[in-house]
């Protein structure tokens, strides 16, 4: 249908290969893929990570904030250009959201000075996400987390590959969330990864994943262990064998796949830099390695994107938005404070189809397809 489309899975023999793997094996949830996916993507993450693979980002997420303890009468701060996941979990831990704004046109980060503003006594821990694969100022941020006692909880979906001055994203918070959804740089169709540092929230997300329980059933399948304790209250959040085999096809072809991603989003930049109506943000970032996970773009006011969607739909090319206004959401619209500058962004963003598999020819097909609807 779409001449260019947002997003492709880059798939290859090695991905059927590793269902095949596990459908014969015989044996189709936690056990030695997803142990094989965890421990390589500790690995991957170095700096003393812990990995445990969960069912996706959300559920990650949901975990991160209860294995911390938030619930009713805490104030997390989320920030607030991001996936509504950030919200929602925060939501259901009967914890308060209070949204922190971005840097500033150029810098999508979540900016250290306005999060530090939203401290209150309530506040027990902040969110934030590293958009797009540029990290935030985590020098800043976690110095601002740590003059004020809170825990920091890194939003860590679009992220994998990507540093903050040579060390990996996600070996900053006390616990950070990864997702495999089907259109990351790691995909595997539904899945995630919760990742800590910390022995004792360690064993807090283990617990959280399976039911509160003190024994997995491969152990019990392998006669390690007959019977089981129930040492807190849990969710079924694992991960299936499958996912975690194609998880670790993935992560095997991450580095790979990032760097066609950067080849793709330079020869973007060639061509829309210096337009008048089409600004690119992070132009001018230094504070690492990013892992190119979207192309966004900010359309001048003069732009009207409805308009420039349509045009670009017409000739075939799939674009998005990434994100609505958290406060654009009825769930939302009266429960939360506003955050002008995210909430321009979210008005003006225009996000252009990324893929490792994508031809310089079809980044020109969009270039061109965009530049004649904004002009
Ligand atoms: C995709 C995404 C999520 C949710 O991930 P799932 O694995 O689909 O639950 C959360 N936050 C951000 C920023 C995302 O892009």
């Amino acid at each position: 249908m779409w001449r260019v489309q947002l997003h492709k899975i880059n798939y290859d023999e090695r991905e059927y290969q590793a269902v095949k793997e596990v459908l014969d094996s015989g044996w189709l949830t936690i056990s030695s893929k997803t142990y094989a996916f965890e421990a390589a993507f500790s690995d991957f993450l170095g700096n003393g990570a812990k990995s445990l693979a969960v069912a996706n980002c959300t559920a990650a997420l949901h975990m991160a904030l209860l294995a911390c303890g938030i619930g009713k009468g805490d104030e997390v701060i989320t920030p607030a250009l991001t996936f509504i996941a950030d919200q929602n979990v925060t939501q259901m831990t009967g914890a308060e959201n209070v949204l922190s704004d971005i840097t500033s046109m150029e810098d999508w980060s979540a900016d250290p000075d306005d999060i530090e503003a939203h401290i209150t006594e309530k506040t027990k821990a902040v969110m934030i996400v590293h958009y797009a694969g540029f990290a935030c100022d985590m020098e800043r941020i976690t110095g601002v987390c740590a003059r004020h006692g809170l825990l920091l909880v890194e939003d860590c979906a679009h992220t994998p590959g990507a540093d903050y001055c040579g060390r990996p994203l996600g070996t900053f918070g006390d616990i950070s969330a990864f997702s495999f959804f089907a259109n990351k740089n790691i995909a595997v169709g539904e899945g995630g990864m919760v990742v800590t540092r910390g022995d004792e929230l360690y064993e807090k997300l283990k617990h959280l994943r399976s039911h509160g329980m003190s024994v997995q059933s491969f152990d019990r399948y392998k006669g390690r262990a007959v019977s089981y304790d129930v040492v807190s209250a849990g969710f079924n959040y694992r991960l299936t064998e499958t996912n975690s085999a194609i998880g670790l096809v993935q992560l095997a072809k991450l580095s790979e796949a990032n760097e066609k991603r950067r080849i793709l989003v330079e020869h973007y930049y060639r061509r829309l830099d210096g337009h008048p109506l089409i600004s690119i943000p992070f132009r001018r970032f230094t504070r690492g390695k990013a892992n190119f996970h979207i192309m966004p773009v900010l359309l001048s006011g003069k732009a009207d994107r409805a308009s420039v969607i349509e045009l670009m739909k017409q000739e075939g090319i799939q674009t998005s938005i990434h994100y609505p206004a958290v406060r654009g959401f009825s769930a939302y619209r009266d429960i939360i404070n506003p955050a002008p500058k995210a909430e321009y962004v979210s008005d003006h963003e225009l996000t252009l189809p990324l893929y490792p598999d994508m031809t310089i020819e079809q980044v020109d097909i969009v270039c061109d397809a965009l530049i004649n609807s904004c002009s």
